[in-house]
């Protein structure tokens, strides 16, 4: 029998003998299962074996987290998140667009504006940061509002504020410097999006302190250099 952690909470998965009926933590259907963590969390077969971006829609479609720190990291323990790749250019507009629209209770927009930020994402190829100097995750807040504002090139007020978010991020991003990390640029993307929609749109969403659980397995942290480091 495999032992294996829980990904939601790390404690061990327990079998049991007989199956029952159980809600994916993730998903929200029910399953037939035997297994589930000693905190009783179960995640489906489905969620378990999803690709990158599908998990990220997933676990956003049926959250109702309004911290984009705690979603973000869920997402980042499932196995299918590498430690860097184009996929976190879709869990930053996919996080951000869940808790700005749970905080607002307006749950009933994150599906279809999920399913615009992966179009919008899949555009975005892995690399961006160092061959175009524009990191993805920065992007992903562009991508974020633009949504939420329905801007589009003809826009006025909102063409300037999504560019503007994008901006700002970025500068962030280049102070923090290189190699690239995309926990570290996500994360960023994250407080400047928090920080953002609070000054321009008084809205202050819940922002756990970020502390990144990655820095061992990164063989290009640059530890106690990041904010982020613990
Ligand atoms: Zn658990
Ligand atoms: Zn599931």
């Amino acid at each position: 029998m495999k032992h294996e952690a829980c990904f939601i909470c790390g404690a061990e998965i327990i079998y049991k003998s007989e199956s029952e009926l159980m809600k994916c933590d993730i998903c929200g259907q029910e399953f037939e299962s035997n297994a589930a963590c000693a905190n009783s969390h179960f995640v489906c077969d489905v969620c378990h074996q999803a690709e990158g971006v599908e998990f990220i829609e997933n676990a956003c479609l049926n959250s109702k987290e309004k911290d984009p720190f705690k979603l973000a990291s869920l997402i980042m323990n499932h196995q299918s998140i590498k430690l860097h790749g184009p996929e976190h250019h879709f869990l930053v507009p996919a996080v951000m667009l869940t808790t700005y629209y749970n905080f607002i209770g307006d749950s009933d927009k994150i599906k279809p504006s999920l399913a615009k930020a992966k179009k919008r994402s899949a555009n975005v190829l892995g690399g961006f940061c160092g061959f175009y100097g524009t990191c993805g995750a920065g992007m992903g807040n562009g991508i974020f509002l633009s949504i939420v504002l329905n801007s589009n090139p003809l826009s006025g007020d909102e063409y300037s504020t999504v560019n503007m978010i994008t901006g700002k991020t970025l500068i962030k991003v280049a102070e923090a410097g290189g190699p690239r990390c995309c926990k570290r640029n996500t994360f960023i993307a994250m407080e400047t999006a928090v920080e953002f929609l609070k000054q321009k749109f008084d809205l202050e969403l819940p922002l756990s302190d970020i502390k990144c659980k990655f820095s061992f397995a990164i063989k290009e942290c640059k530890f106690t250099d990041c904010n982020y480091y613990e």
